[in-house]
């Protein structure tokens, strides 16, 4: 029996692909503790693992709103973040490590404590990597821009401050870089498939492309019409109200069933009249809803992009980050999909009727999902861990 730790950012489209793992590593017999965060207590503590709240360490869940919208936007701010994360952590986490003397860490390529603790306890790891790996190779064809990269140059010198505090506390870290890139030396779960990886062939035997994990479905979704339009912006950046009220205006009394999920940022009553072909949830089983669905307008985050085309539903995209919007590029890439330009009610609706009326979408979509079927999936998962802690 082995004992593993997990670690995670608070996010679900973070959380959610490392279940299955979770569940398959406990069916083999072994231990599995998670450090999350009170929301997803329950989620975690149904796979049967031991679930461990770092709410009161994190950094992040302490801003007012106006410095919120800088995270992940903003590299300074955000290595300063997870630098305090990180350290507020150490002294609890490393006790505990050394109480559990765990086989293996596997942190969620964002959850920069998990790497750091490992780093400097000498434990070996394992990244967990919801998006898409990110080398020299991908992120040309992922097109990060070259703003971005300016702002990562300009903030480096407040980066290093803070990568200072990180080593007199006795992290063995260089630079920002050591924590949050994905490089060849570190050995790494990505759960999508090669083929939808840009540029898989340029990372080494040490990353393991296991396919999306993607959940069961809580339930069935009845279709009530020929075609079923989803819309949803994901769990995080989703209170783009003005949106909801442009797909509405767009869809209503048509011939299409809409299912929209708008999370818990937008007051339904808001969003006005909604007429009897639209269906406004603050939460859906998105899984139910794509095994019916025909098209899904998405902000392509990673889960909902890789769940989307595992059922062959193509997407309209419509980014709201730079990540998405390298998710979305490849998407388009890949002829899975046609980009939102304008998010007013005709670009919707003539958007969403190509997608819906060119079949070429749907083979796309098909072809990608059957590259995903391939993959090892959580097993596949389940065995580079054991294969680490075996080391
Ligand atoms: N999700 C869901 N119901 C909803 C909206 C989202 O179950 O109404 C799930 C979705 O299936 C996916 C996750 O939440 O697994 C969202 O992750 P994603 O990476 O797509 O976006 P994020 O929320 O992280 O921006």
């Amino acid at each position: 029996m082995s004992k593993i730790v997990f670690f995670c950012i608070p996010a679900h489209g973070h959380t959610n692909p490392t279940l299955g793992v979770v569940k398959e590593l406990i069916a083999r017999g072994h231990e599995v503790t998670y450090y999350s965060y009170e929301p997803f207590r329950e989620k975690i503590e149904s796979t049967g693992a031991a679930f461990v709240a770092c709410d009161a360490f994190d950094a992040e869940q302490k801003l007012d709103p106006k410095d919120a919208v800088r995270v992940g936007k903003d590299l300074a701010f955000s290595t300063k973040l997870l630098v305090d994360t990180t350290l507020a952590l150490n002294n609890s986490v490393c006790k505990e490590m050394e109480r559990l003397q765990p086989d293996c860490i596997v942190a969620d390529s964002m959850a920069v404590w998990g790497k750091a603790v490992a780093l400097k306890m000498g434990i070996p790891f394992v990244s967990s990597t919801t998006t898409f790996a990110f080398n020299q190779h991908s992120a040309k064809i992922l097109k990060q821009s070259i703003g971005e990269l300016f702002g990562m140059i300009f903030s480096m010198p407040k980066i290093n401050k803070d990568i200072k505090r990180l080593q007199d506390a006795g992290f063995p870290v260089k630079s920002v870089l050591d924590l949050i890139q994905n490089d060849e030396n570190t050995e790494t779960v990505v759960y999508t498939s090669p083929e939808f990886q840009p540029c898989s062939e340029t990372f080494g035997e040490k990353y393991a492309f296991v396919g999306p994990s993607v959940r069961p479905a809580e339930g069935t979704i009845a279709k009530e019409k020929e075609n079923l339009i989803y819309i949803s912006l994901g769990t995080v950046i989703n209170d783009n109200i003005k949106f909801f009220k442009n797909c509405i205006k767009a869809l209503k009394d048509t011939d299409y069933q809409v299912i929209m999920s708008v999370g818990n940022l937008v007051d339904i009553k808001e969003l006005g009249e909604i007429p009897a072909n639209i269906s406004v949830q603050e939460h859906v089983d998105q899984i139910a809803v794509l095994q019916q669905a025909d098209v899904f307008l998405s902000h392509c985050g990673m889960n909902s992009v890789n769940e989307s085309l595992y059922y062959e539903v193509p997407l309209v995209t419509y980014p709201q980050t730079s990540e998405q919007g390298g998710v979305a590029a490849r998407v388009e890439m890949l002829g899975a999909g046609e980009r939102l330009l304008k998010a007013n009610p005709k670009a919707i609706r003539e958007t969403v009727e190509k997608v819906l009326n060119t079949v070429s979408y749907k083979d796309s979509a098909k072809k990608i999902s059957e590259g995903f079927k391939n993959c090892t999936g959580a097993k596949g998962a389940a065995d580079k861990i054991m294969q680490v802690c075996g080391k």
